[in-house]
């Protein structure tokens, strides 16, 4: 039987999937190119977050909320099938898909629930779960989504590096971000690899518009921690609006891109050493195994912005994150050892937030004071 008579064969179901950043428009781009329905949740909101908070243990982390409000939100709004991570790991994300199947199910929501199995396979995981919710099982179809797809997350990545240039530097706050948000809709739109290069060339030159302050001075700060709470502007508080307000330049650690080359992408077809690569040789002295979640990373990201001579580093987790409990108690050390100034910020529900932007005032002041102090010395 031909394709088109499979594809007819199966119904066709509206499906969802958590937000993390932009994570949205590439998993809606994937399916929508192999003839899929898409249902993106709302945008999470404290709305989403108390949905999740009141059906998830107390303990648990803050991804694991939010994700369980995106689905509720979702499903809500029609989704019939909801895409899930079931990624190997040593902290609690193994757990989360069945977890949060078992809390949608005993709320009543009968709906099809698609793991996409990291455990198995990454790549053959995201095919068969592709295969699955769009009933599209052409081989060539799935290769062209995944690449489109795949390209958007660099698009995406690299339009987050110019927002941050033009964020710090701009005289009117909130200018650039404006522009990345409009651009972020002909992302969105672009259904070839022709319209995706010609929307990241125009999405370039709408933020570039933005007019702003060559000579201001500017703190350059690398963003790690726990990949969620990196990625996420609603569980980290909006932290990079915030920072550019006082004119930081920011650049995640953790970055999709980081993710795909590292997770997905067979070693053979990668060029360069990975993050996780990166990780293992660089956190050495302090770390010398995986201990779940990305605490690696994290230490090693530390070690890493040292060396490039980056005026300081946040890192962010959430509230009852063990893996990063464990990196925050090297910090200490790694000070010790010359590493620059860290801001550890563990945030969850309950952070208020005079609080958190007080804490990011005194760590720029902090930043400012020694980089004008280096400055002196080496004059
Ligand atoms: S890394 Fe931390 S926050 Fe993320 S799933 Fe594991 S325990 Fe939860």
């Amino acid at each position: 039987m031909s394709n088109k008579a499979d594809q007819k064969k199966i119904k066709k179901i509206k499906v969802s999937f958590p937000h993390m950043g932009s994570l949205h428009i590439v998993l809606s781009s994937m399916v929508k190119s192999l003839g899929g329905e898409v249902i993106v949740p709302p945008k999470t909101t404290k709305n989403t977050l108390s949905i999740g908070t009141k059906y998830s243990p107390e303990a648990i982390c803050l991804p694991y909320k939010l994700l369980l409000g995106n689905y509720i939100e979702a499903v809500e709004k029609g989704a019939e099938a909801v895409l899930m991570i079931n990624s190997p790991g040593i902290c609690r994300l193994g757990e989360y898909s069945k977890s949060i199947k078992n809390a949608m199910e005993d709320l009543g929501y009968r709906i099809k629930y698609v793991d996409v199995d990291l455990y198995k396979s990454k790549f053959f995981g995201i095919l068969d779960c592709l295969k699955s919710v769009t009933g599209n099982n052409n081989i060539i179809d799935i290769g062209k989504a995944i690449i489109l797809s795949f390209n958007k997350i660099f698009v995406l990545d690299n339009l987050d590096t110019i927002l941050s240039y033009y964020r710090a530097r701009e005289f009117e706050s909130g200018e650039a971000e404006k522009a990345f948000n409009r651009s972020l809709q002909w992302i969105d739109d672009a259904s070839t690899g022709k319209e995706l290069h010609e929307a990241s060339r125009e999405a370039v030159l709408e933020i570039k518009k933005t007019p702003i302050d060559k000579e201001k001075e500017i703190l350059k700060v690398d963003l790690t921690g726990e990949i969620f709470m990196v990625l996420d502007p609603f569980s980290n508080q909006y932290i990079e609006r915030e920072l550019g307000r006082l004119g930081v330049e920011t650049k995640r650690s953790m970055n999709l891109s980081g993710w795909l080359k590292t997770a997905i992408i067979p070693k053979i077809l990668r060029k360069g050493e990975t993050h996780l690569e990166r990780a293992f040789r660089l956190a050495k002295p302090y770390l010398t195994r995986d201990i779940g979640g990305d605490a690696i990373e994290s230490v090693s990201d530390v070690a890493y912005a040292t060396s490039k001579g980056t005026d300081g580093i946040i890192h962010i987790s959430p509230f009852t994150c063990m893996p990063e409990i464990m990196s925050q108690n090297i910090f200490p050390k790694m000070r010790q050892d010359g590493a620059l100034p860290i801001l550890a910020l563990v945030l969850d529900e309950q952070t208020g937030r005079a609080g958190f932007v007080t804490r990011l005032e005194a760590f720029v002041d902090l930043m400012k004071r020694r980089k004008r102090q280096l400055t002196a010395e080496m004059a």
